[in-house]
């Protein structure tokens, strides 16, 4: 887990493909491959600059990014 960014991924919501897709779509490498689980790669998580491009890919709640500090 990065110390300002949280990134969940639900696999079941991310049909057909389990969310491999997100691998690709990360300008900054979140996602990851372990194997055939797409995961998150806590080195990487705070470097998300909110984007966005990974929450279209799928239905709401499939990906959450969670801020975890206060503006
Ligand atoms: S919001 Fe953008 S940078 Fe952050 S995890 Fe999603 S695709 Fe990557």
């Amino acid at each position: 887990m990065g110390i300002f960014i949280k990134v969940e991924i639900d696999p079941s919501l991310c049909a057909p493909d389990g969310g491999r897709k997100l691998v690709n779509v990360c300008p900054v490498n979140v996602f990851a491959l372990d194997q055939d689980r797409v995961v998150t790669d806590a080195e990487n998580e705070d470097e998300c600059t909110l984007c966005g491009l990974c929450l279209n890919l799928y239905p709401p709640g499939a990906v959450v990014v969670r801020r975890l500090y206060r503006e």
